[in-house]
Parts: structure tokens; C-alpha cells; sequence
């Protein structure tokens, strides 16, 4: 509408060049309520982005802005001095926390973004090890910070800043959609070929085990293996089970810590509250952000096994790492997601909006998968020699924007239908999106 594209003009004009966000369809942001959004000119979307997996409870939640406003009024900074918001957030993490670090975590507020929790969790790892090599993942996404960018697998992002961190090394992360049937059990590092049942999780392990443990390569010193539990922007990677169970297993035997990256994944997104709950793996060091602000506040926590609470006071500092609204905020959406049972609800609408996007795949080669858990899901397009196909996934990114449903992109190729709705979409809502969504493949496939 025409609001939008003088919002959009003015943004051009005086904006970073770096800003994204679909340029062909103006879009520019009035008002949010739950799973829906409202543009300058009065059209209403159906948020199937919801900011990048932010904002879990919906836009503007009530429940939430209701203590929003309360403690917006009585006090919004301390950095480190206690506040009543603050002991409830980190009791309340732990009540949700991964059940093998319940009751035996800490929690460090870095500073507002998730970069800031991937930083401390990499200060921490070496800290903790006195090493400086970190194992991560092609295709991994962990921040836009220097650290944070070492870790992350796609030359993309960091190509024109090196050098960054020196010893970091990629492994491969497994990509079940084209596993091959080489011999998994033979490659497989664990006892008995615990992955035998998948070739791309076999050898993922294998390397990361070559890293760390083969004297003519890899890591002198390592430090720590950093993965996501499911890749988010990589173009929402779904691990077969055993990839963590094996991390853990390599992260024990070279006694480093095993960090699970749960910005993207955390807080529900999965159907539940930590992606690792699917693979029962607990990791050493976890980080979490986005959605932990309730409703679109910018906090970040790295959360550790109190083992590795070595840190002497102040050796890790943040300004921001005190902010009361987004604390209170945080505590809140807990309570929220858990009084309506939005865990179970997430898995349920998850398993419709996979069936929907399965149907359309049923017949159609231009998906090459449908994957993902609970409101993490991802459909990868290719074309018709089954070449990555990023122009299919834009063009049905502009239709969804077109026809009133946000949507996102992943994956290394630009090539992945990327849906992180609210986890408070009602079903009527997600019928409606996802008849967006089916036309517009069969549009944009035809
Ligand atoms: N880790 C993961 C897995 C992410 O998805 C992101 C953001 N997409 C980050 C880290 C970085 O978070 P932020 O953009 O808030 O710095």
C-alpha cells in the first residue's frame, strides 16, 4: 500500500544499506497482537516469522505487557545489583532447564543479543579448559559478533573479516535429506555403530573425532565443540538421532565441554523447551536468547553447569546484563507458555503445518523436503535437475507477503521455506496460512 511504500522510500534514503527484508513487496509495520501484524496501510498478516523466532508468545501478549508496563514504571536498570525480576527469571530458567542441568546450572546475563550469550559461552569454554580450539559446523549461524562470527560455517557472513578467531575448525553437520548409503557402521566412531542408520551422522562424528583426536590434524588445544541442536539458519537441519549423543560421547572422552547454541531452537520453539530435550543430550554450556525476552525485549543468557562456575567476580562483564523489563518480560512468557500448555500445542500445530507442506511434496519434485519439530520447520526447494533453489524460495517468500502471511528464508543456498510462527497461532490461522503457503508453491513450482 502506499503508507508502506513511503515508509520503505524514507527507510531507503537515510537506512543502513545493510538492513534485509523482501524488498519487492513493501511491508512497513504498524501494530502486532498475537499471531497477526498490521501494515501502514491497514492490510493484516498472519506472522508465520514472528521476528526471527522471537516473539513465542505473540505480539503485544497481554499477560506479558501487563508487567511490562507495571515494572517499565518502578525501575528498568540495575546491571548486576539484585532485583526480584532477576532471581525469578534465573529460578524460573531453571525450572525449565534441560532435566540433566536442573537444580545444578548458572545462568550469566551477557548482554542483550544473542551474539553476546555465544561470546560468553566461548569465554567461558576457554576459560574452563585453559584451550583455544573450537569445534563448530558448516552452515552453523551463531552471531555477527567477531567470536561468534569465527563459529559460524558460511563464508558469507565473515569472508571480508578475517582474521577472526585462529583455531576454529568446521566439521560437516549432518544433512539427512541427502544421506547417502555409503557404510555408516563401518565409519561411525561410537561403540557398535551406534549411527549406523545414517551415513551423513556417521561421518559427521567421524570428523569431528579426526579434529579432535588425530595427531596430524585438527585442533592442538581444543576448548570445546559449539553445534545447534537444529540448525536454524543453515535451513532448519533436523539431526538424526545419535549426532548429539555422539558429540557428548567425544566432548567426554577429550573432557571439553559441549556447548548447545539454543537461540534459535530454544524456548519452546521445538515443542520443547530446549531443542536437545528430543535427543535426551545435556550439554555443559547452553545459550539462549530471541524469544527469552517475552515479547520482542532484547536479553540473552548463557546458561552452565555449575562445575564450570570458575569466573571470579567481574571477569565477564556487560552493562546491559540488568535489564529489569526484559527479565521481567522473560518470566512472564515462561509462565505464559506453560499455563497454556503451548509446548504440546507447538507440537501439534507443527505436525499439521509438516503435513500440509508433505502433501504438496507428495508429488512435486521440486521439494526435496519437509522437516522439522514442533513450530521449527523447514521445505527445501530445488529445480528441476535438483540444483539448490533459492529464486523458487524467493518468489514464494514475495507470493506469502503478497497474499498476507509472513514468511522466512533459510539455508545455505537461500533455498529453504523457513516457518517460525507464534507459538500462540491458533489453528484456524495456520489453515489459513498454510493455504497461502500451498498455492504459492504450486504457483511459484509450476
Ligand atoms: N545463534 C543462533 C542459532 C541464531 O539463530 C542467531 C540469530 N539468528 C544467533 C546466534 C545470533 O543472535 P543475535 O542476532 O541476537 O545476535
Amino acid at each position: 500500500g502506499p503508507n508502506s511504500r513511503e515508509l520503505l522510500e524514507r527507510q531507503r534514503e537515510i537506512d543502513s544499506s545493510a538492513v534485509a527484508y523482501p524488498e519487492d513487496v513493501p511491508v512497513a509495520f504498524e501494530e502486532g497482537k498475537g499471531a497477526t501484524v498490521r501494515d501502514a496501510d491497514g492490510n493484516t498478516f498472519i506472522d508465520m516469522f514472528a521476528g526471527i523466532g522471537v516473539l513465542n508468545v505473540g505480539h503485544a501478549n497481554p499477560y506479558v505487557m501487563e508487567a511490562v508496563h507495571e515494572q517499565a514504571d518502578k525501575l528498568v536498570h540495575t546491571v548486576d545489583f539484585p532485583t526480584e525480576a532477576r532471581l525469578e527469571l534465573i529460578e524460573k530458567l531453571d525450572e525449565i532447564a534441560p532435566p540433566g542441568l536442573r537444580g545444578q546450572n548458572r545462568v550469566v546475563f551477557g548482554g542483550p543479543t544473542g551474539s553476546d550469550a555465544v561470546e560468553a559461552a566461548i569465554k567461558l569454554a576457554k576459560y574452563n579448559t585453559g584451550g583455544d580450539g573450537l569445534i563448530a559446523f558448516r552452515g552453523a549461524y551463531h552471531g555477527a559478533t567477531s567470536g561468534a562470527m569465527s563459529l559460524t560455517g558460511n563464508k558469507k557472513f565473515k569472508g571480508e573479516y578475517t582474521p577472526l578467531l585462529s583455531d576454529v575448525v568446521h566439521a560437516k553437520y549432518p544433512t539427512p535429506a541427502t544421506d547417502s548409503n555409503g557404510d555408516a557402521a563401518a565409519l561411525c566412531p561410537r561403540d557398535g555403530g551406534a549411527c549406523c542408520e545414517s551415513f551423513s551422522c556417521a561421518r559427521a562424528l567421524r570428523e569431528v573425532k579426526e579434529i579432535l583426536e588425530d595427531p596430524y590434524g585438527g585442533l592442538a588445544n581444543p576448548a570445546g565443540i559449539f553445534v545447534e541442536p537444529i540448525q536454524g539458519e543453515g535451513g532448519v537441519i533436523v539431526p538424526p538421532e545419535g549426532f548429539l549423543t555422539g558429540l557428548r560421547e567425544l566432548a567426554d572422552a577429550n573432557d571439553i565441554p559441549l556447548i548447545f547454541d539454543e537461540i534459535q531452537s530454544g524456548f519452546g520453539r521445538s515443542g520443547q523447551w530446549w531443542a536437545s530435550e528430543w535427543y535426551d543430550v545435556t550439554p555443559d554450556i547452553m545459550t539462549t536468547a530471541k524469544a527469552l525476552g517475552g515479547v520482542g525485549f532484547p536479553l540473552s543468557a548463557t546458561i552452565y553447569h555449575e562445575d564450570l562456575d570458575t569466573w571470579g567476580s567481574g571477569d565477564h562483564a556487560g552493562t546491559y546484563r540488568g535489564h529489569v523489563v526484559a527479565m521481567r518480560a522473560g518470566s512472564r512468557a515462561i509462565e505464559y507458555i506453560q499455563e497454556h500448555d503451548l509446548l504440546a500445542h507447538a507440537r501439534d500445530l507443527g505436525e499439521y503445518i509438516r503435513g500440509r507442506l508433505s502433501q504438496v511434496a507428495a508429488d512435486n519434485p521440486r521439494i526435496l523436503d519437509v522437516r522439522g519439530k514442533g513450530l521449527f520447520v523447514g521445505c527445501e526447494f530445488v529445480d528441476s535437475d535438483g540444483n539448490p533453489d533459492g529464486d523458487a524460495a524467493d518468489a514464494l517468500q514475495d507470493y506469502c507477503f503478497e497474499h498476507g502471511v509472513l514468511v522466512w528464508k533459510a539455508g545455505r543456498h537461500g533455498n529453504v521455506l523457513r516457518l517460525l510462527p507464534p507459538l500462540v497461532l491458533t489453528e484456524d490461522l495456520a489453515e489459513t496460512a498454510m493455504d497461502v503457503v500451498v498455492e504459492g508453491i504450486e504457483t511459484v513450482t509450476a
